[in-house]
């Protein structure tokens, strides 16, 4: 049986590009997680990615000390999205994947700004679209750009793509009997304060009927496995 095409959006946290080092890009890891996403264009899923940019710097951190202005704070956190996607892109491009870097702030000698037809048609001519600096907005997460675009560009669910196999019932690196959740609610997830993602991007993905897949993106195969065939080892949020 022929499988539907499908429409993804895969988001990644800043941190997951750090490895060891904790900070700034680990190229191994780049180029793993690009070889990954690879197997899924080639299976012709249309995929967009959001990359945060923890990895680098956060609006909050950042005006920790009372200097930085949170708003600048932010603008900065959504610059370095802009870098972890202009990095993704050549380590894409590396293995010979055409993509396409579409930023919410103007930098035009970057990348493209963010335009949703040109997104679409990039995707529609199975192009792997990359998109950077958030929502353009300051006090908003990459979770939330992440859900804004999926919704935006008609994405048959978000990927949340993380180092864990799902969502448990409590933390499974401290407890032992933690149990994974297959399936929630939105609504579960807001009333039990399960931070699968922020509030406000679960608000927007329930008025959205958007499903939210929490997978472990570190297991080699998985991501394609649990969009082509809706298997593999995930917790769905819907
Ligand atoms: N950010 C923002 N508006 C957005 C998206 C991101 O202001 O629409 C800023 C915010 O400061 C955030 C930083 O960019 O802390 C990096 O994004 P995030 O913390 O979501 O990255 P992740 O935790 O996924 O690495």
């Amino acid at each position: 049986m022929e499988t539907k095409k499908r429409r993804v959006l895969v988001k990644f946290s800043g941190e997951a590009l750090a490895g060891e080092n904790g900070f700034g890009i680990d190229s191994s890891i780049l180029g793993y997680i690009a070889s990954e996403i690879k197997t899924l264009s080639e299976s012709g899923i249309e995929v967009g990615i959001v990359i945060g940019g923890g990895n680098i710097i956060r609006g909050v951190s950042a005006s920790a000390g009372g200097i930085i202005r949170r708003t600048s704070g932010d603008y900065m956190g959504m610059l370095a999205t802009v870098i972890n996607a202009v990095a993704m892109q050549e380590a894409l491009e590396h293995i010979g994947i055409d993509v396409r870097v579409q930023s919410a702030i103007e930098i035009k000698e970057i990348c493209e700004s963010y335009i949703y037809r040109k997104a679409i048609r990039h995707l529609e001519k199975g192009r792997i679209v990359i998109f950077g600096a958030g929502t353009g907005n300051p006090f908003f997460t990459t979770d939330t750009a992440a859900t804004l675009r999926a919704v935006e560009i008609g994405a048959d669910m978000i990927v949340k793509a993380t180092k864990v196999d799902g969502v448990f019932d409590k933390d499974p690196h401290k407890f032992t009997d933690a149990k994974k959740l297959d399936v929630l609610s939105y609504d579960q997830a807001l009333k039990d304060n399960i931070k699968v993602m922020d509030d406000t991007a679960i608000a927007l993905a329930k008025d959205n009927k958007l499903p939210i897949v929490v997978c472990n993106m570190f297991k080699k195969g998985n991501l394609l496995e649990i969009i082509k065939n809706d298997g593999g080892i995930c917790s769905v949020v819907k």
